[in-house]
């Protein structure tokens, strides 16, 4: 059974058979599924599927291209939503310099304050980061996040800053796009990897893995990525399924 890492059913792309599709993923080789708050909305939202479905637990944080909604009094907010028994993370949170909807002092200042409310909170968080690697590893640093743990979700940087991740305690959490023919960087990256620091996630509705590229994704196509993860490692299917399973239990403390 696959542990899926990454996912946002809050997303409007699912408005048509949500409950259908969560409460079908059993029965297809999904067992657990962390919603991610990306936004206040899908925040609230990640709160409400997580109380809805026994299988669904939720993480809390607001990403880059919407930290102009944030200030202490929702931060405060968000610290309540942390003390529930199924909130297992902070996320998800870092810096977009892809989108740069938000100034990058802004950015910096709410991952930073995001990262402070993960300490306080004792959770791990979950790390956002496109087009700024060296920000985002500084500010980590700058922060002591190696006293913290997590994942840096949809990991699209280089073998080097991967290695020096994983020296911190770092997940590197794999989805979709390792079955992308051009995505020779990444490929590396998870050959390199040791299995027992790999997650698996889909970002659904994004990225959608080969055969599906280009479509609405969901955790059901979660096969495709754990396939392409071990015909590159050279192991089986049920290793990696397994292992990363193992892997996301430890980091977010779910059963
Ligand atoms: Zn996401």
């Amino acid at each position: 059974m696959i542990f899926e890492t990454h996912a946002h059913y809050d997303d409007e792309a699912f408005d048509g058979d949500r409950d259908s599709l969560i409460w079908a993923m059993h029965e297809h080789g999904i067992d657990t599924i962390i919603n991610v708050g990306a936004s206040l909305r899908g925040v609230r939202e990640t709160v409400t599927l997580m109380e809805r479905y026994p299988f669904v637990y939720g993480a809390i944080g607001v990403h880059p291209d919407e930290v102009g909604d944030l200030d202490e009094e929702k931060i405060a907010w968000m610290r309540k939503l942390c003390e529930k028994e199924k909130t297992v993370a902070v996320g998800e949170i870092g810096l977009d310099y892809y989108w740069d909807k938000e100034s990058h002092e802004i950015q910096k200042k709410w991952f930073v304050r995001q990262m402070d409310l993960a300490k306080e909170m004792s959770l791990p968080i979950i790390v956002h980061s496109r087009n700024a690697a060296k920000d985002t590893m500084d500010l980590m640093k700058a922060e002591r996040a190696d006293y913290l743990r997590g994942v840096i979700h949809c990991y699209s940087y280089s073998l080097e800053h991967a290695k020096e991740y994983m020296n911190m305690g770092y997940y590197l959490g794999i989805g979709g796009v390792i079955t992308f023919k051009n995505a020779k960087k990444l490929k590396e990256v998870v050959e390199y990897a040791p299995l027992d620091y790999l997650l698996l996630e889909t970002d659904s509705p994004y990225l959608a893995p080969e055969p599906y590229r280009g479509k609405r994704n969901c955790s059901l196509y979660l096969n495709y990525v754990a396939e392409e993860i071990a015909r590159i490692k050279k192991i089986s299917y049920e290793e990696v399924v397994e292992t990363t399973k193992k892997n996301a239990q430890k980091l977010f403390g779910v059963k």
